[in-house]
């Protein structure tokens, strides 16, 4: 529905955001009530917090930063505040933003220090001449432009660490057996169930724009960076087409190209969102042995949250009225 705003310019009535909160093994008998009750709750204010945004006529940018700020800032998620811990028992955060108008993106890798990665990389996006940032160099950057630093205490998380501890345990037990790894190998995903945050939003003026941000994989080596902060990968925005945030082992969503495959089968192949989503992650992922999974909207507003894994964090909020927060496969 077209309708004139008191500015006289042409606003579109439908709008909408879309959230996750990782994907990954999320079964309901592993879930207290309590716990399951603490998600619902996190995920509709993360919700609720992007889509006024979005009624009050701000931007679908400025939606998917705040909603992601939400989760950065609750333990519950694996991004911000509840990141998984590396090999080496620190944090390393990655985040990523993109404007569905204009194509800019901005994005940040290895951050230690940074208490949201995802407002750094919208400064990334809006006062760098560069789209990818990563660990010390970032965080100068970050400092510049006073973005609040915390200490490596801030994300101490007894939770995380046995997570860390126990994936540990069963790699020495793989290690023991072989000495050779795939590249992305699966089994390493199926701990580290609680995951990355996204979100995708159309606004009144008929802009896309997606975010992701993530704590990354339990238990990685070496400044491994996943697909979250890659532009194509686990982020993408164009208005042409769709906006998508993902989430699941990386290492399969890069060589997949995941966000920007959606995108372009829509744009080349003149895909439906819902059946160029569902095939990259139920037919393209899994033949690959990637699991994981994406939120995407188009530009009518229309909706994807397909995965391939036990269960999703997710939720999304439409102009319609319609709204539903869910978690494991229905
Ligand atoms: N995609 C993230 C990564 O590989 C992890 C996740 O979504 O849980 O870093």
């Amino acid at each position: 529905m077209i309708s004139f705003s008191q500015n006289q310019s042409i606003m579109n009535e439908n709008f909408a955001i879309v959230i996750h909160g990782g994907a990954g093994t999320i079964l309901k008998k592993n879930m207290t009530p309590a716990m399951e009750k603490a998600y619902q709750e996190k995920l509709q204010e993360a919700l609720d917090s992007g889509y006024t945004i979005l009624k009050n006529g701000g931007s679908a940018i400025d939606a998917v930063e705040k909603a992601i700020l939400v989760m950065e800032d609750s333990p519950l998620f694996n991004a911000g505040k509840g990141a998984v811990y590396t090999n080496a028992s620190t944090n390393e955060l990655d985040a990523s933003i993109m404007d569905g108008k204009t194509l800019n993106a901005g994005a940040v890798a290895g951050v230690s220090h940074i208490k949201n990665p995802i407002k750094l990389a919208r400064v990334v996006m809006e006062k760098s001449e560069h789209i990818m940032l990563s660990g010390k160099g970032a965080e100068d950057f970050a400092k510049q432009h006073q973005l609040e630093m915390v200490d490596s205490a801030y994300f101490y998380n007894e939770h995380r660490l046995n997570q860390l501890n126990k994936i540990k345990k069963t790699e020495k037990i793989q290690l023991d057996h072989s000495d050779e790894k795939n590249q992305g190998d699966a089994s390493a995903f199926k701990d580290s169930k609680f995951g990355t945050v996204g979100a995708v939003a159309l606004d009144k003026h008929g802009n896309l724009a997606a975010a992701t941000s993530t704590g990354g994989m339990t238990n990685k080596k070496f400044g491994r960076i996943g697909d979250s902060p890659i532009i194509g990968a686990g982020t993408y925005a164009n208005n042409a087409t769709c906006a998508v945030s993902c989430t699941g082992h990386g290492e399969f969503f890069i060589r997949n190209v995941v966000a920007y495959d959606v995108a372009a089968l829509m744009e080349y192949k003149n895909m439906r969102l819902v059946d160029a989503a569902n095939y990259v992650v139920k037919e393209k992922l899994v033949k690959l042995g990637g699991e994981g999974g994406l939120i995407a909207i188009d530009k009518h507003g229309n909706i994807a949250m397909p995965f391939n894994t036990k269960g999703m964090y997710r939720g999304y909020k439409k102009s319609s009225g319609e709204s539903e927060i869910l978690i494991f496969k229905n």
